[in-house]
């Protein structure tokens, strides 16, 4: 399997829940709004034997030369938009699902010949939910489009390669994958397990749904992968964005 991290950048978010663009070497985190932190957004494309997937869909935001990054970083990895077979969607908060519409016709989703899948309760609870973390507008199209796979069990296989588990984690329907290929495992946990150090310390983050069972999940995880020798995608840390066992 071919991993590509497609790093979308290094954003502040207040408490507003509103990502602003920071650069490190020039922006300076103490003018930022009390509160602000530092959020790195990094979806990932894999290319296996029969698919090209991509994990997540960022935050959506464009270039100054107005293409979308995430578009742009695919096509820096010599993938075309219609190459695309597969997105599977951890969750849908907004900066994982930014990217998933078309930039020209936003009503419509932007990868004509993927097939998405996401939890169907996830989708109904972020239309319930809404603003700061779900932004219903920008999941418009998913309700009605052929391209849409909705899943519903708590587990379960996506073709003969893909088996994905919801956690009720980090989101209350929040979910995870395990892809298999020739022999490999690569497990993406969403923000349930989004940094290589929360796998390493025991920590219950304010942010989650279930912060203690995510807790749990991530050792639980860590410890099945180091024994099945998993590989680990993190979609918050830009240092570590793979961890292989
Ligand atoms: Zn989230």
């Amino acid at each position: 399997m071919k991993i590509i991290p497609l790093i979308e950048g290094t954003f502040t978010v207040d408490r507003t829940k509103q990502f602003f663009p920071f650069d490190p070497g020039k922006d300076n985190l103490q003018k930022r709004p009390v509160g602000s932190i530092l959020v790195e957004v990094q979806p990932f494309v894999i290319i296996t034997s029969n698919d090209i997937l991509l994990l997540d869909t960022g935050l959506g935001f464009s270039e100054e030369n107005g293409r979308m990054k995430l578009h742009q970083n695919l096509l820096n990895a010599g993938i075309g938009i219609s190459e695309v077979t597969g997105i599977l969607l951890s969750h849908l908060h907004k900066d994982h699902s930014g990217g998933l519409r078309s930039k020209t016709k936003p009503d419509k989703l932007g990868f004509p010949n993927a097939t998405y899948y996401l939890q169907k309760r996830e989708l109904d609870y972020a239309f319930e939910k809404g603003a700061p973390s779900y932004l219903s507008h920008e999941l418009e199209a998913l309700k009605h489009d052929s391209k849409v796979t909705f899943l519903h069990e708590d587990s379960g296989m996506i073709g003969d390669h893909i088996h994905y588990e919801v956690t009720g984690a980090h989101s209350p329907y929040h979910q995870v994958f395990f892809i298999h290929d020739r022999g490999e495992v690569v497990f993406y946990g969403g923000d349930d397990a989004s940094q290589l150090q929360q796998m390493k310390h025991r920590f219950i983050a304010k942010y989650d749904f279930d912060g203690r069972k995510a807790m749990e999940l991530r050792r639980s995880w860590w410890q099945r992968g180091e024994k099945e020798k998993w590989s680990f995608l993190f979609y918050h840390d830009v240092k570590n964005p793979l961890w292989k066992f």
